[in-house]
């Protein structure tokens, strides 16, 4: 059994997030192979499998994968939030970096997770909110100042073409570089902006779905706290809040993907995979493993919030329907592996 015991401080922490059956996986008369058997057990089913063979080779049908929290349908967007997000934001004003990845194949909920609806907002909003409060709350010799950007990382395309950078001028008024202006902090309204930035992403129907998401979108949130002396501020503490959508997992060879969209798959594997070694490096205990973010343009970015005093944490994400049976296997031996 892996080290959940220490769970409020540990640096790495993986979740595994199983959402509802779609429409069309009902249409086609899915079976549900997933599911969740407590707050940190999942099992897997082999749908196909062939029982003789099984019998043979004396293995199980079933493969059980442990981590730090599990959610299926029943739990809320909330709930994710908290068990996941939430205690991050203490760190975050106190100066510590932190990175929250949504992991898993496309169609399988990280945008859901990540931003959510209207109705049903996700982890972006829900740190804004909390952080602002969190920093309303502090004393008045301490000065705060929240910058954020959202950006995509990866694919072939041009990276600036989704580019939107907001700021907190003096007055703690949110600004939007070159595109509008929000008056109050009000995470509804950085909600819709996001909504748009999402809408923007480069989105090339494929042969496995229609709206493949072939970039990372980054949300990067800075906290920049200083101390009041003689009323000249100084700077004290700062610290990065990286939210990141990743880009679907799904292997190149599945979606049928041809040359420009080979190569981006191609590009979105490796970028995953420096990922999944630095993640890796990081949670090995007992070595001086070497981690190597110069593998890829994501790794580069995040240099210095994996690792050190930062925080990690991981969802992944999957379908419980019997046809996504190979992704879901990926996905969980992914973030298996990552821990
Ligand atoms: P991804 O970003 O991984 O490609 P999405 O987040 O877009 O996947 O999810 C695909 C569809 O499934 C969306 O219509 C989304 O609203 C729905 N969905 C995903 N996760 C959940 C969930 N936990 N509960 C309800 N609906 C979900
Ligand atoms: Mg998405």
């Amino acid at each position: 059994m892996k080290d959940t015991g220490e769970s409020k401080d540990q640096q790495l922490t993986v979740a595994l997030r199983i959402r509802p059956l779609s429409d069309a996986e009902q249409e086609e008369a899915a079976t549900i192979v997933a599911h969740r058997l407590d707050d940190q057990m999942v099992v897997l089913m082999d749908p196909m499998e062939d029982p003789d063979d099984i019998l043979r080779a004396n293995r199980s049908r079933e493969k059980t994968y442990m981590f730090d929290v599990a959610f299926d349908y029943l739990v809320s967007q909330d709930e994710v939030y908290r068990a996941t997000t939430k205690e991050l934001i203490e760190g975050l004003i106190s100066g510590y970096n932190a990175t929250v990845f949504a992991y898993g194949p496309t169609g399988c909920g990280k945008t859901y997770t990540m931003l959510g609806t209207d109705k049903e907002p996700g982890i972006y909003v829900r740190t804004l909110n909390d952080l602002f409060r969190a920093i309303e709350e502090t004393s008045d010799d301490m000065s705060y100042s929240v910058s954020m950007s959202y950006l995509e990382v990866g694919g072939l395309a041009k990276p600036s073409s989704g580019f939107l950078d907001l700021r907190e001028d003096s007055k703690g008024v949110i600004q939007v570089a070159g595109i509008t202006e929000v008056s109050t902090i009000n995470a509804q309204e950085i909600m819709e902006l996001l909504m748009r930035g999402n809408k923007q992403r480069t989105q090339e129907p494929t042969a496995a779905n229609q709206t493949s998401s072939r970039s990372h979108a980054v949300l990067q949130v800075a906290v920049k706290q200083q101390s009041r002396c003689r009323e000249v501020l100084q700077e004290v503490r700062f610290a990065r809040l990286f939210m990141i959508d990743l880009a679907g997992s799904e292997r190149a060879a599945q979606t049928q993907n041809r040359g420009q969209r080979l190569k981006e798959g191609a590009h979105i594997n490796r970028s995953l995979l420096a990922l999944g070694n630095c993640i890796n490096a990081l949670s090995e205990k007992n070595g001086n493993k070497y981690v190597n973010y110069r593998d890829s343009k994501l790794t580069r970015l995040l240099k210095d919030s994996l690792g050190g005093n930062s925080r990690t944490v991981m969802i992944a994400h999957i379908s419980p329907a019997s046809m996504a049976f190979e992704e879901s296997r990926n996905t969980l031996t992914y973030a298996d592996r990552a821990k």
